[in-house]
């Protein structure tokens, strides 16, 4: 990839698309394309292909999704799975059409079965059924992996997939109904502490286990991809830590110096027991994250919070 490339990055207004956007900026790449979803619908189908035979990008990172926490996937459904579908087909397919050199497809975690070993292997994708909540959301980023797949077999296509864990970082969703674990409980503690309340609500019994993942080291790891991988295989990207929701929010709370209690309540789900995705493949290629989580963990909150 040439500092001059032509880059699209689909979705760089969000948490991902910002970060990717910030690392190849510091590595010095000044021909990136950009738009807005205002700008560019990435659902429609004719917006896409005008896109493409205009600007004609070299490479692509699709970092375009609808995303959302467990209420937001289980209540959006049709939603996540219709939207997602659409950005991903439309940028894709006009990536092979405008014989894009390379694109860079993300998806994540949850597109393994719920019952599925772990660490997550790459291999056991379809080797059972998908957890409940987030089975929209799944099914779509499962199409866009047999798509990158399937346009590299049958025409040849420089499509690679990266499969992140659960992330967190600057330009996240802080909306308490939609987000991820990490913001809600990041806002939750900060309000309980600003108003002096003696309890926060969390959600689920505490007990699942999760990995996370800074964006920034995200945003390293698919440059690094971007660069160095050639391969069908889509590979998972994380760190290979796991740590419980209730550890998790002890830590949050150290981070915030919040001194009231944590109520857990059962009326809301848990999701997933757990989900550690095995890193062998990216390890093996010879990439490692830097952020520890409590470090990233200050880090956003102070961007957040204390500016
Ligand atoms: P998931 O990894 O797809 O389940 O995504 P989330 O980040 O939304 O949730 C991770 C875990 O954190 C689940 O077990 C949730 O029940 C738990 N959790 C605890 N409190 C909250 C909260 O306030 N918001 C969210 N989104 N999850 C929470």
């Amino acid at each position: 990839m040439e500092k001059n490339a032509k880059i699209y990055v689909a979705g760089h207004r969000g948490m991902v698309g910002s970060a990717i956007v910030r690392k190849l900026q510091s590595e010095g790449y000044n021909n990136l394309v950009l738009r807005t979803s205002s700008e560019l619908d990435l659902r429609n189908q004719s917006q896409t292909e005008i896109f493409f035979t205009t600007e004609k990008p070299e490479y692509v990172f699709l970092a375009a999704a609808k995303v959302g926490g467990i209420m937001a996937n289980n209540t959006y459904r049709a939603d996540f799975l219709y939207e997602n579908l659409m950005i991903q087909s439309n940028v894709i397919h006009q990536s092979y059409v405008h014989k894009v050199k390379k694109l860079l497809f993300l998806g994540s975690s949850c597109i393994y079965p719920k019952l599925a070993p772990q660490p997550l292997k790459e291999e056991y994708l379809l080797s059972g059924y998908l957890e409940e909540t987030n089975e929209p959301y799944a099914i779509a980023k499962i199409a866009g992996i047999k798509l990158c797949e399937n346009y590299r077999r049958q025409y040849g296509c420089h499509f690679i997939s990266a499969m992140p864990t659960n992330l967190y970082g600057p330009n996240d969703n802080y909306d308490l109904e939609k987000s991820h674990v990490i913001p809600a409980l990041i806002r939750k503690f900060h309000e309980a502490k600003m108003n002096n309340l003696p309890n926060v609500e969390v959600w689920g019994s505490g007990k699942p286990l999760r990995e996370f993942m800074h964006v920034n080291d995200l945003a390293d790891a698919i440059y690094f991809l971007m660069k160095n991988y050639k391969e069908e295989q889509f590979v998972n990207v994380g760190t290979g830590e796991e740590v419980s929701i209730k550890s998790l929010a002890e830590i949050i709370c150290e981070v915030i110096h919040y001194e009231g209690t944590i109520v857990w309540n059962s009326e809301r789900p848990d999701g997933t027991p757990r989900k550690l995705m095995s890193v062998e493949i990216l390890r093996r290629l010879g990439w490692k994250h830097k952020i520890q989580l409590k470090e990233g963990i200050q880090e956003v909150y102070a961007q957040k919070y204390l500016r």
